[in-house]
């Protein structure tokens, strides 16, 4: 299926020069939104695993569909100052300033294993925070699965020794 075709690209979003990769048209599509799901499942038949975490917020919309439909839980990961109960904080480099995620402190507990699902994969920034929290808390990322990889920015340089699968890629 050509569910790159399906990606709508955005010039000058957010800012000028940029081009934003849309997968709300791949959201839309029922067969487009079946087939991401079920190939980022496949990536994960053979892992064994306890929970997927999603960053906010797009790793949301693939996180729960795959926890689901392979009978794990769910984690998120949030921007700063959005979960209600005790959290540990991550602050990472943006191109401009800093950002800050935060996970709960009973996510999971030491030694489980989980898999990070995201949308897309930039310059890898999210990740690499994501994949610290967990890490610090304990836990082992077994997995990280996107829909979309912007080779370019080289994200996979900063997730060196990790097993990366991406669906769509651009270089
Ligand atoms: P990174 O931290 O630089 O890898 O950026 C990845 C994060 O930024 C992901 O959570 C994406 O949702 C978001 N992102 C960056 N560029 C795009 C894009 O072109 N389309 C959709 N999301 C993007």
């Amino acid at each position: 299926m050509d569910l790159k075709g399906l990606v709508r690209d955005v010039p000058d979003f957010p800012k000028e020069g940029i081009v934003f990769r849309d997968i709300t048209t791949i959201l839309q599509s029922p067969k487009g939104l079946k087939w991401a799901i079920e190939t980022m499942e496949k990536s994960l038949k053979d892992i064994e695993f306890d929970y997927i975490i999603g960053p906010e917020s797009r790793g949301f919309i693939f996180g729960v569909p795959l926890a689901y439909n392979l009978g794990k839980g769910f984690i998120p990961v949030r921007k700063e100052g959005k979960l209600p109960y005790k959290t540990k904080r991550k602050e990472y480099d943006l191109e401009y300033g800093t950002a800050v995620i935060e996970i709960h402190t009973d996510a999971f507990k030491p030694g489980q294993k989980v898999v990070i699902v995201d949308d897309l994969l930039a310059t890898g920034g999210t990740s690499k925070a994501t994949i610290d929290l967990v890490e610090e808390m304990g836990g082992e990322v077994v997995k990280l699965v996107y829909l979309i990889e912007l080779d370019f920015l080289k994200g996979r340089d900063l997730l060196k020794g990790y097993n990366v699968t991406s669906l769509i890629n651009y270089d």
